[in-house]
Parts: C-alpha cells; sequence; structure tokens
C-alpha cells in the first residue's frame, strides 16, 4: 500500500504524545463492518458507512472504499456519466489510476496518493474512469471515495475541484515515530493538509506499523470516525479490535487512539485507517442517488432538473463515451 511514503519517518515532525491530564481518548460508541457491492460500471467496493445513522457520520453522507482489486487486463471499470448535487466529493486514489471529466470541460488525472476534492454545489455531471492505457494493461486499483455534505447556504455554490497531489499532503509521524500520518485535510496538532473545505473537517490516512501507538489530538467539536482500509488492531480509549472494513464510530473526547495488533495478514504488513471527523452540520439530510439536499422536494427539483440538462451537458471530448445512462444509485 504505497500512497505516499518516506524513506526515513523519523525525518517527518512528529505529533506530542497524548498528555495525560488534558487527553480524553474518545470511547468506541459502535463498530460495524462495510459490507461488498459494486460501484459504477462494475468495481468492486466497500460501503464503509453501511447500517451507521446519518446524524452519527454528520457532515459525512457516504463512504466508499474501492478496491482494493489487482485487474486483469481489459478489465478495470469506471463509472458512466451521471450528476451530483448539494455536497462534495473527495476521491482519494492509493493504488492505480482514475480519470475524470465533467460537463464544464474541467478533469484531470488523479494517481498514487493524489486526492480530487470536487464541490458539486449547484450541480454537475461527471464522469470517473481509469485511463486507456490502465485498462489495457490492468493493474492495482485502490482509494476511496467520501462524500461531505454541504450545508443549506452552500449547496447552490458553483461547482470547483482542488487537485491535490500527494506530494503536497501534509506527512507527520507520531510520537513513538510507528506511525505515519497523511493529513490531506483540516489539521492534526498545527500541521495543516492541503484540502480546503467549505464544511471545517480532517482527514488524515495513517499507516501504522506492527505494535505502533498512535494518539491523534482532535477537536473536541468534531465527530471522530476510524475506518480500516487492511490490518488489524484496536481503536478506542477501551483498545475495541478492528480490521480490514471495519468502521467505529466515537463518542466526545479530544484524542482518537488507535494502535495496530503485533501481527498482521501478510498481504499487508501494517495497518491502513482513514481518521475523518468535522463539524456535524446538524441540518435534514434528503438524500436520492447522486443529489444530497435538505428536502425531498429539493431532490424531485434535481432529478427533474438533470433530466431537463439544466445540470450540464456531456462535453465532446475526444475518445470519451457519449451515452448518458440512468443515475447511478451511488456513483
Ligand atoms: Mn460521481
Amino acid at each position: 500500500m504505497p500512497a505516499i511514503t518516506v524513506d526515513d519517518i523519523t525525518t517527518l515532525p512528529r505529533i506530542p504524545a497524548a498528555d495525560p491530564v488534558r487527553a480524553r481518548a474518545r470511547a468506541v460508541r459502535s463498530v460495524t463492518t462495510a459490507p461488498r457491492g459494486f460501484e459504477g460500471d462494475g468495481f468492486p467496493v466497500r460501503r464503509a458507512f453501511h447500517g451507521v445513522d446519518l446524524s452519527e457520520l454528520d457532515p459525512f453522507i457516504h463512504l466508499d472504499q474501492m478496491g482494493e482489486v489487482e485487474y486483469a487486463p481489459g478489465e478495470p471499470k469506471g463509472t458512466p456519466w451521471h450528476p451530483h448535487r448539494g455536497f462534495e466529493t473527495v476521491t482519494y486514489m492509493i493504488d492505480g489510476t482514475f480519470e475524470h471529466s465533467d460537463s464544464n470541460g474541467g478533469g484531470g488525472v488523479i494517481t498514487n496518493g493524489d486526492t480530487q476534492w470536487m464541490t458539486a454545489g449547484a450541480g454537475i455531471l461527471h464522469i470517473e474512469k481509469p485511463p486507456e492505457a490502465l485498462v489495457a494493461s490492468g493493474g492495482l486499483f485502490h482509494g476511496f471515495q467520501l462524500w461531505v455534505n454541504l450545508p443549506k447556504a452552500l449547496k447552490w455554490s458553483p461547482p470547483r475541484y482542488q487537485d491535490i497531489r500527494a506530494r503536497e499532503v501534509a506527512m507527520l509521524a507520531s510520537a513513538d515515530g510507528g506511525a505515519l500520518l497523511r493529513v490531506i485535510a483540516g489539521e492534526v496538532g498545527g500541521h495543516a493538509g492541503p484540502g480546503s473545505t467549505y464544511t471545517p473537517m480532517s482527514l488524515v490516512h495513517a499507516t501504522l506499523s506492527p505494535e505502533a501507538e498512535l494518539s491523534i489530538p482532535w477537536r473536541a467539536h468534531y465527530n471522530a470516525l476510524v475506518y480500516v482500509l487492511a490490518g488489524a488492531g484496536a481503536v478506542g480509549a477501551e483498545r475495541v479490535p478492528l480490521q480490514t472494513g471495519q468502521l467505529a464510530v466515537l463518542g466526545p473526547g479530544n484524542a482518537v487512539s488507535v494502535s495496530a495488533s503485533r501481527t498482521q495478514e501478510s498481504r499487508s504488513p501494517t495497518l491502513d485507517v482513514l481518521v475523518l471527523g468535522g463539524r456535524p452540520i446538524r441540518e435534514p439530510v434528503a438524500w436520492a442517488g447522486p443529489f444530497v439536499m435538505n428536502t425531498r422536494d429539493e431532490v424531485m427539483q434535481a432529478f427533474t432538473d438533470y433530466q431537463a440538462g439544466r445540470l450540464g451537458s456531456i462535453p465532446v471530448v475526444h475518445g470519451a463515451p457519449t451515452t448518458l445512462t440512468e443515475s447511478q444509485p451511488d456513483a
């Protein structure tokens, strides 16, 4: 699992060891296991937030771990053209490459540790797919896509993108030097990541060596979620076991603790987790398919606007598919 890494972790700034007096490690409120499914034209995902109430996830809506899968030649898949309105998507590639095009003529390529942050806002059509060369060659594909809600006042923001390159991510070491933290958005211990978010939040990809102990200072007014991309360990004040494909929702406190088991699966020698949280929006959520609004009427309006072409149209791009399919449930 490369994403971005360093040769010598001891050269990185370290987050301070947890203060035994002031640190209040958050306890685990629930542990759920992500069911497997397929997204878009059929790439394998784990639905990380399945079975968790939206009020616990707020300001997040949805999280798919994409892969990990080793594609045979000709096998890599993406999504058809589809719309979004009312939220932001954060796509992070750990291994592999994803290409993106949208109805405004925008787009880009993200690979190996890059992040694409797309604010759908008032509405956009887009397509996400592996590049032709990767379809031909096959190869490893692993990443995630997170949906971050927008508050009512910002749902009509104009669409925008941030392409965050792997090298821009803030890299930190744990106090014991056994964990590498990549701060994609928000901040950890005063070290800010590059992602600029409408909704205040922090997003960290941490890699823990066997037996590493990690305590991350975490804003008390943020919620806190830990999702295991690969490996085995324990999370929270009471050290609840957590492994690949499991999500822990944490309760109140100002620190998130994660530790890696001594023995890891041979395929993945480290524990890789996403730690994420943000300031809850606390507004009604009306979510259907690719639209996340405040009321059912607004969702129906989004479907009407999409059918009428008011969320944009497919640009003429050499080699791009031109068929518009029905909107996918969660693409
Ligand atoms: Mn999409």
